[in-house]
């Protein structure tokens, strides 16, 4: 397949294909946190983050909401529909953890009574900040109908997420998600991985996400591995 580097980002490339529609993703083991000031490296991330994203957007594909997988073409890449994505990062979130605990003085691990919504502005050289569905109209980054049906997949996805993954004893604590439009559709685009989830051990409460790597705590792409292992059984 002929592939024209278009963007290259923290975690991913991206290439162009034949088709105007479609764009190839790969995933590369380039690990960063706290807005790109730290830097690294977990080995086979790319592989690991590509399996578990492409597990996690079937699964959600067959409960009705429509995502841009097309097909995962090998180990690091995929092929998807090519998206306008909305400069409007959504983060979900069932338990304080991150930013949430540390701006509300919550102890990490606390249960949120109801399950929070939260909107960035997609801008690394601002840091992502977090917006409201004000600030979203003000700025025109996104219609209200377009918030409305992206809340509302959000919501889905945490709870199709939330039931399975606590079958394979893993919680999940807080996830972001981005959204994009296909033909004028609101369709989730990106990743869904353990880089953009938080996933405890329902019985250990050990983490097993990308805090491995923002906190020193080591055993990385051992965390991955068992992620993915929880997921499909593969080794
Ligand atoms: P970042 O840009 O934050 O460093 P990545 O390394 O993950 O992030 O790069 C992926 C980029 O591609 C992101 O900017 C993301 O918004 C964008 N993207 C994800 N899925 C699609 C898609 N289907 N179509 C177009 N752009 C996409």
């Amino acid at each position: 397949m002929e592939k024209k580097p278009l963007y290259e980002g923290k975690a991913k490339q991206m290439f162009a294909t034949e088709n105007p529609d479609e764009l190839l993703v790969y995933y590369k083991d380039d690990a960063t946190a706290f807005n790109g000031e730290k830097k690294g490296i977990i080995t086979d991330k790319g592989v690991l983050n590509n399996k578990i994203a492409t597990f996690f957007f079937e699964l959600l594909g067959k409960a009705g909401i429509p995502h841009h997988l097309l097909k995962r073409l090998s180990d690091r890449e995929m092929l998807v529909k090519k998206l306008t994505i909305l400069p409007v990062e959504v983060v979900v979130r069932n338990i304080a953890a991150g930013s949430l605990a540390k701006r509300l003085g919550l102890a990490e691990g606390t249960k949120m009574a109801k399950t929070v919504l939260e909107f960035y502005y997609k801008d690394d050289e601002l840091g992502d900040p977090m917006i409201n569905d004000y600030h979203i109209a003000a700025m025109n980054l996104a219609t209200p109908e377009q918030i409305q049906k992206v809340s509302e997949y959000a919501l889905k996805t945490n709870e199709i997420l939330s039931a399975y993954l606590k079958e394979k004893d893993l919680e999940l604590i807080d996830f972001k998600l981005e959204f994009g439009l296909y033909k004028g559709e609101v369709i989730l685009g990106d990743e869904i991985s353990p880089d953009t989830c938080r996933f405890w051990d329902s019985k250990t409460g050990e983490k097993m996400d990308k805090d491995r790597f923002r906190r020193d705590l080591g055993n990385g792409e051992e965390a991955y591995k068992e992620v993915l292992y929880r997921l499909t059984g593969e080794k």
